[in-house]
């Protein structure tokens, strides 16, 4: 008997998320309303800075957009961020008329090379996008030195980092600009699609609210006006359509509170495979420094030339195991649109041609059982020693 399709991966929703999303149905008040102001109010608390803002969005994709927008990011500008990422970390840029400079990783950590990212920097760069890969945080010391240096803006994009550390901090709890995370349903907990946009800049978040639902605002009837009626709004600019449902954030405020015991059980499975892996020709995930936690939303391994067979050939034969993998990612610079946009070529980007070549990130998820994982290693050694 063959077991089941092992899928990459599969969120994890509970009774409570179920429940959450009943009592919000019968509630009579489906679109952004109660659960989502509560759900904010958790997302700044479960971060434990009472100076941040959360603003529930969407997706991610429409967070970022909302962050450099809100920071005056356009035409003739330029903004920093790593080839090796997801395309939504540099359309946004697109949308708003400015340029997008891709630089290559370390090949230690996957992130952003900062050096790169110092040395590609413009009389017009205004910002940089760090990610943080995997879940790995980024060292945000050196990236918010970096842009003091060069009078730079900084948003990170967080849609792995839930929750990830740095010296001891959240993700989210920096002295950025903005911090998006996303709560998109493969992600290390989700809403099916939404994000958060994280602040502690008062008018940027007044303008991400703004702008997250069509330039509304009610403020800026009240200049006239003592008193707000209920139906009165002023449109102070055109706005997206960026808000959250109630009916996700019903999910989200009840997948919050397990955001930590997904990442421990994300953590236990990330040992079993380092432990397992110890010795294959394969190079395993880059580790955080001691004391600080790994969100472990991707266990992303490099195969090393002596395994003797390609990525391609490998991904297909975990396949034929009954186990789902996937490639994060293939970079921006080998896309059509990036490529011929930019002119860029793979030898612009050495250490992540060099990774996306050997890549393979292998399922990794709450709802793996200790057998699951199992059948992941013994496929892994199987192939790499037949
Ligand atoms: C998933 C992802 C996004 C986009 O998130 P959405 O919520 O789907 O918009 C952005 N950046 C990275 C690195 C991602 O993995």
């Amino acid at each position: 008997m063959t077991p089941p399709f092992l899928p990459f991966a599969l969120p994890e929703i509970g009774e409570a998320e179920i429940a959450e999303v009943v009592d919000t149905l019968r509630s009579g008040w489906i679109t952004t309303g109660p659960k989502a102001r509560r759900f904010e109010a958790d997302f700044t608390a479960f971060l434990g800075e009472p100076s941040l803002q959360s603003i529930a969005v969407n997706s991610a994709t429409a967070g970022l957009h909302l962050a450099l927008e809100a920071l005056g990011i356009g035409a003739g500008d330029e903004v920093v961020t790593t080839t090796h990422t997801f395309t939504a970390t540099a359309e946004v840029v697109r949308y708003l008329g400015a340029d997008v400079k891709l630089v290559d990783i370390d090949p230690a950590t996957l992130c952003i090379d900062l050096a790169q990212a110092e040395a590609a920097i413009t009389p017009r760069t205004r910002a940089i996008v760090p990610v943080h890969y995997g879940g790995l945080a980024v060292d945000m010391t050196a990236v918010l030195a970096l842009a003091r240096r060069h009078g730079l803006k900084v948003v990170e994009d967080a849609a792995h980092a839930l929750p990830s550390t740095h010296g001891g901090r959240l993700v989210g709890s920096f002295a950025s600009d903005a911090t998006v995370f996303s709560f998109y349903a493969t992600k290390t907990m989700t809403t099916g699609e939404g994000g958060m946009l994280v602040t502690r800049d008062a008018a940027l978040a007044e303008r991400a609210r703004v702008m997250r639902l069509h330039g509304i605002s009610r403020d800026a009837f009240d200049r006239f006006t003592a008193k707000v009626p209920s139906w009165a709004y002023e449109i102070v600019a055109p706005g997206f359509k960026y808000n959250l449902t109630d009916i996700a954030a019903a999910i989200g405020i009840h997948q919050l509170q397990r955001a930590r015991g997904f990442q421990q059980r994300r953590a236990e499975i990330a040992a079993q495979y380092d432990a397992a892996f110890a010795g294959l020709p394969l190079v395993t995930p880059p580790q955080p420094a001691a004391g600080d936690v790994h969100s472990w939303h991707l266990y992303a391994i490099r195969l090393a030339d002596e395994a003797g067979i390609t990525r391609d050939r490998f991904i297909e034969a975990l396949f034929e195991r009954g186990i789902g993998c996937s490639v994060h990612y293939i970079p921006l610079h080998l896309h059509p649109y990036w490529r011929e946009r930019y002119g860029l070529r793979p030898e612009d980007f050495p250490h992540s041609q060099h990774a996306y070549e050997r890549l393979v990130s292998l399922p990794i998820y709450t709802r793996m059982g200790d057998g699951d994982v199992q059948r992941v290693i013994d496929a892994v050694r199987a192939v790499l020693k037949g």
